[in-house]
């Protein structure tokens, strides 16, 4: 079996709990193959790659064997960097959510030693470490091994390409003949054997290889989004294809809740499918999915499962998926029964490593879009809605309307005006609502700069040098509100009160809308069009 459910695995309530919590539906393969085995108290070699939950995989067991009574050192856990050494004790708080009588603490360099002492001092049954600092704390004697019975080797593979190979061994051998010691890698070198020998005894081997997949002949792409940027992103994915079904996969139950809220909150039709839902809601939920009555289906890997669904015009990776596996599953959704399909993935940061070992594996290219601005949504819909209104035209039966038209114009309207007032009620799009205002001044265009033709407009934002603003802070916000990369805007003059914005034409609305609540180093900034004369004016000096 590949996959576990967490509530079959016999684990305390407690930790079961959490580990819900954490929004975990089932164990990776890993997790199913280490966590019994540790449990039983057996000597483990776990590789599998890079984010398939080696952490939990022997954290889960780890805590389980624990004797919270006794308040001496159980467990030393090293990992080789100190922001690895902070994301397992992370993952060990979470998993003590409803467990208290256990404590964890991380010590690694670049912390005051002295805190760490009293920490440890206060009696610690689990440490986390880099080898560094926890040789320190021995030569201190503020680290006693001979109570450990549990050592677990995090990212062996990348200890040892450290350097830290002397380190390590200078620990083992504090550590007393009878305890279990754990070895998680995503490889194996012939050194991380060689220790293992000499350490472990009779260690059971775990390997989770990968599966050989087909994948599905689409159109494959991502963007380079940050977290907060991901809602819009995928409000304009919807805006401009339109599809009659798309369907999001999220990684968590929670992270699946939290989107539909979301989106049915900017009046998308969207619901969620997540293994939380009794099955009486499940069918709802497809029954819903299949005749048309909802545009979004938000899931997670496992709820997705069991799903038969033929005309997915769209997929979405809210989050990179998990394992090369899962994405395979997901994108497979559409593209079926020779339709067209797209996927499309969000990608934050460093996921781009993710992403990168996923092309290499499926053998595909995600090719990178740029995400659509504001200014192209409302562009497509607004060509859609007129190619819509011409084919009404062609269609005729309009009496009933044109004798509306008739007694609007018999009041004294214009015609041009009437049909003007229709399309913005029609096209309104809650974004942009405010700043139709921007089209009638004409957005002000500064020079055409180096050549290139692309106009950029003057944009004026209420705070300056007196609320100790710099360029960079507002560089900055840009990037992070809206995601638009400094690069891509124009020069910024920094005046007292006030400063000036060059930004590309269609980067505008963006700005506008994307910094309309948003604070520049904590003060609120009004960001507007720069009104002609008054740039002029205020630049003549
Ligand atoms: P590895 O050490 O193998 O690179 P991690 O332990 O860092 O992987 O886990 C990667 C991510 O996957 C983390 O965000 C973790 O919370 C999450 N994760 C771990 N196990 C599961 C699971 N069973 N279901 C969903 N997400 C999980
Ligand atoms: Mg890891």
């Amino acid at each position: 079996m590949e996959h576990l459910r967490f509530e079959e695995m016999n684990l305390s309530p407690e930790i079961c709990q959490a580990v819900l919590d954490m929004g975990f539906e089932e164990a990776t393969p890993i997790q199913s193959q280490a966590i019994p085995l540790v449990r039983e108290g057996k000597d483990i070699i776990g590789q599998s790659q890079t984010g398939t939950g080696k952490t939990a995989a022997f954290g889960i067991p780890c805590l389980e064997r624990i004797q919270p009574d006794d308040r001496r050192l159980q467990a030393l856990i090293l990992c080789p960097t100190r922001e690895l050494a902070i994301q397992v004790s992370e993952e060990f708080r979470k998993l003590l959510k409803y467990k208290d009588n256990i404590r964890v603490v991380p010590i690694y360099g670049g912390q005051p030693i002295d805190r760490q002492i009293l920490a440890l001092k206060k009696g610690a049954q689990v440490v986390i470490g880099t080898p560094g600092r926890v040789m320190d704390h021995m030569r201190r004697r503020t680290l006693k091994m001979d109570t450990v019975q549990m050592m677990i080797l995090d990212e062996a593979d990348e200890m040892l390409d450290m350097g830290f190979r002397e380190d390590i061994e200078t620990i083992l051998v504090k550590i007393p003949k009878e305890h279990q010691t754990l070895l998680f890698s995503a490889t194996l070198s012939p050194e991380i054997l060689d220790i293992t020998k000499r350490f472990q005894k009779d260690p059971e081997f775990i390997k989770i290889v990968r599966k050989e997949l087909t994948v599905p002949n689409i159109e494959q792409y991502y963007f380079d989004v940050r977290e907060k940027t991901k809602l819009e992103a995928l409000t304009r994915i919807i805006d401009i294809y339109m599809p009659n079904l798309a369907m999001v996969f999220c990684n968590t139950k929670k992270r699946v809740d939290d989107l539909v809220e979301l989106l049915q909150g900017r009046g998308y039709f969207a619901e969620g499918l997540h293994g939380d839902l009794k099955q009486a809601q499940r069918d709802k939920v497809m029954q819903k999915f299949r005749n048309g009555t909802i545009e979004i289906l938000v899931a997670t890997d496992v709820a997705a499962r069991g799903i038969d669904v033929d005309d997915i015009d769209i997929v979405c990776n809210y989050d990179v998926p998990q394992d090369e596996e899962y994405y395979v599953h997901r994108i497979g959704r559409t593209g079926r029964a020779g339709r067209k399909g797209k996927a499309f993935t969000f990608c934050v940061g460093k996921e781009i490593y993710k992403l990168r070992d996923i092309m290499r594996y499926t053998k595909t290219k995600i090719v990178q879009q740029k995400l659509p601005t504001l200014s192209d949504v409302e562009e497509i819909k607004t060509n859609i809605f007129l190619e819509k209104l011409k084919d009404q035209i062609q269609e005729g039966y309009l009496t009933k309307y044109i004798n509306l038209v008739e007694r609007l114009i018999e009041e004294e309207y214009d015609a041009i005006d009437i049909a003007a007032a229709l399309l913005k009620h029609n096209l309104a799009d809650v974004r942009t609502d405010d700043m139709d205002a921007l089209d009638d001044i004409n957005c002000n265009e500064t020079d055409n700069y180096g050549g290139d033709g692309e106009s950029m407009v003057r944009l004026f934002l209420s705070a300056g040098k007196k609320s100790k603003i710099r360029a960079k802070d507002i560089v900055g916000a840009i990037a992070n509100e809206v995601g638009i990369p400094g690069k891509a805007l124009g020069s910024i003059d920094l005046f007292d009160d006030y400063t000036f914005l060059d930004v590309p034409r269609e980067y505008v609305k963006d700005i506008l809308y994307g910094m309309k609540h948003t604070k520049i180093k904590n003060k609120r900034v009004h960001i507007e069009v720069a009104k002609k004369d008054k740039s002029k004016k205020k630049r003549a000096y």
